[in-house]
């Protein structure tokens, strides 16, 4: 990575419970010029809800999915959990949780989208959240 993630949430779309194998997604989206995968990826193309073309990139040797991009768009959204060190993390937004598990409790102080917010919303949202966690000192 040569710059910073443009924003971080949880989507709780029926797709991306479906791709993790649990209650939620996790998305850390960065610009594409700024990442850098090496190693031997492998790449699969699907198509997502709104019907584009989705590419998906997964670890040539364990399998576990690293990106996914929209055909064609300037970002890219990385697994956080594929991260040596995702402990700095804290999500700023959830979307679609109009399908959240229902055992499942809002994060507190964190934007909340009953649908897709559009991106420029969630990259508010993560300043806002950088510019709090600079202030507490941590
Ligand atoms: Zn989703």
């Amino acid at each position: 990575m040569s710059g910073a993630p443009l924003t971080f949430y949880l989507c709780h779309c029926a797709s991306c419970q479906r791709q993790s194998g649990s209650a939620f997604g996790e998305s850390l989206m960065f610009s594409c010029e700024d990442l850098t995968l090496d190693g031997t990826p492998q790449e699969r193309w699907t198509v997502g809800g709104s019907g584009v073309p989705i590419r998906q990139v997964f670890c040539g040797t364990c399998g576990v999915r690293l990106t996914h991009q929209r055909k064609d768009s300037p970002v890219l959204v990385v697994k956080p959990g594929t991260l040596d060190d995702p402990s700095w993390l804290f999500p700023a937004a959830e979307i679609f949780t109009a399908s959240r598990q229902p055992w499942l409790s809002p994060l507190p102080g964190v934007a909340q989208y009953s649908g897709s917010p559009d991106m420029e919303r969630l990259k508010v949202d993560w300043a806002r959240w950088l510019a709090g966690h600079e202030e507490a000192g941590r």
